[in-house]
């Protein structure tokens, strides 16, 4: 028996159906703000994430899947090398493929307005499972490229936050977190101030804290050893040092935020794991979570993705949330909305010369859009009306040999009970009337 591979998880019926439905919440939600599906492909070239993720992030310098063809894996196995553009990972995130395509189809010309994008799917991240982190998980998420007012950032902030509302989560349930990380003009000189105030701790940090000290340094402040949690307390705080470009920006996003009365907590040691983030970030908590994986989303504002990955300078902003998370965190507070399986119509036969009738009628229900189903394993009358029941059929249709002789068949409500005895003929345009 060969089971799924680590860290993944089958989305079996009743829960792909419940995925199904937070989607087409996401997207009406997003929709309303100008949001479009996107689609881009699950494999990219392995330098678009190394370019725009960072190498020195963990996503990219230890999680990464690397998709190998038979052809390269023959080549690489005979001491060869792979060329560049044939060196392909499993997406680990959403973002930069978005931000790829948008740049190769020119998606934002200069001056259009920006492009507002949603997508939906697996991310992979070879990471060690353990409870809401999976090596294959689904993300919904959103990306606006070709725009730097702080509305957007505002106005994404605020409709992740409906849609968690939407899905079934009170507002005490979750928390939301800001915070600023800067631009190029402030944070460098913000980082250097890090990096001295870990080079003077340095005896007290962990060896993970002491490998990036020199690479990335902000990654400290998500260390959980609580020695380096404690230095990390006292280390300088980015909003004391932002320059007044950001400062403007972010004052004016949380007064939006503020206007459209949406509770926050300004979190300056907030810094995300990707190397992209500039200005905004932000991130949502399941409040009172004991798990260690309590983010249930978060994004922030990239305006230096686009060149990073050799496109020309357009801001951005975006975020993704985890699908996993969420249904945890709903199925413990039993808001998993039920989904179950619906059929209108259940054709049953009580003898089996009426098999390939109800055969064609059950086609010809279908055909005029009523869902139906009929018995395929030779069960007894008595059997197909428990199988209609667990199928939630709302009418079940009798072909009994008596009715079919004289062209009638029965319709039964199966919420009231109610029976009519109908033309053979009629049968659908009844059922039809009755949905
Ligand atoms: P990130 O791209 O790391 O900002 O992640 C965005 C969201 O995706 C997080 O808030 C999580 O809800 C979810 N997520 C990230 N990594 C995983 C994982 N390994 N397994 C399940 N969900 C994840």
């Amino acid at each position: 028996m060969i089971n799924a591979p680590e860290g993944t998880r089958d989305l079996l019926p009743d829960e792909a159906a419940f995925w199904k439905e937070f989607q087409r919440i996401a997207a009406d939600e997003f929709g309303k703000y100008g949001y479009v599906a996107i689609d881009t492909p699950i494999i990219e070239q392995t330098e678009l994430f190394v370019r725009g993720i960072g190498e020195a992030t963990d996503v990219v310098s230890k999680e990464m899947f690397t998709a190998i063809s038979g052809e390269n894996l023959k080549t690489l196995l005979g001491g060869g090398h792979i060329k560049g553009k044939s060196r392909l990972s499993l997406r680990p995130e959403g973002t930069a493929g978005v931000v790829r395509a948008v740049l190769q189809h020119d998606l934002v010309p200069q001056g259009a307005a920006p492009a507002k994008l949603m997508y939906a799917g697996p991310m992979f991240r070879a990471e060690r499972p353990q409870k809401g982190r999976q090596r294959q998980f689904n993300q919904v998420g959103v990306e606006c490229l070709g725009a730097d007012d702080p509305t957007i950032d505002a106005e994404g902030i605020i409709m992740l936050m409906r849609f968690f509302e939407r899905v079934g989560f009170a507002a005490s349930d979750i928390t939301l977190l800001v915070n600023s990380m800067g631009c190029d003009q402030c944070r460098p000189a913000y980082r250097e101030l890090v990096r001295e105030h870990l080079q003077a701790h340095a005896d007290d940090l962990c060896e993970t804290c002491l490998s990036r000290m020199e690479l990335n340094p902000l990654r400290s402040f998500d260390c959980k050893n609580p020695d380096c949690a404690a230095i990390m307390e006292t280390a300088p705080r980015i909003t004391d040092h932002l320059c007044d470009e950001c400062r403007d920006h972010y004052s004016r996003v949380r007064r939006l935020l503020d206007g459209a009365e949406i509770a926050y907590r300004e979190d300056s040691r907030l810094v995300r794991g990707l190397d992209y983030y500039t200005r905004t970030v932000f991130e949502v908590q399941i409040a009172d979570n004991d798990h260690a994986q309590n983010a249930i989303g978060g994004g922030g504002r990239y305006d230096r993705l686009a060149e990073e990955v050799g496109g020309r300078a357009m801001p951005g902003f975006g975020f993704a949330l985890g699908y996993e998370r969420c249904a945890i965190a709903l199925a413990e507070r039993g808001l998993m909305f039920p989904t179950a399986r619906r059929c209108d119509v259940f054709v049953a036969c009580a003898t089996d010369d009426a098999r390939d009738a109800a055969f064609e009628l059950a086609q010809l229900c279908r055909d005029q859009a009523i869902s139906t189903e009929l018995d395929h394993q030779g069960r007894s009358l008595k059997s197909q009306f428990k199988l209609a029941d667990k199928l939630n059929a709302r009418f079940v249709v009798i072909l009994g040999s008596d009715e079919l002789s004289q062209g009638l068949v029965k319709i039964r409500n199966m919420v009231n009970h109610d029976e009519q005895l109908v033309d053979v003929q009629l049968a659908v345009a009844t059922l039809g009337s009755l949905m």
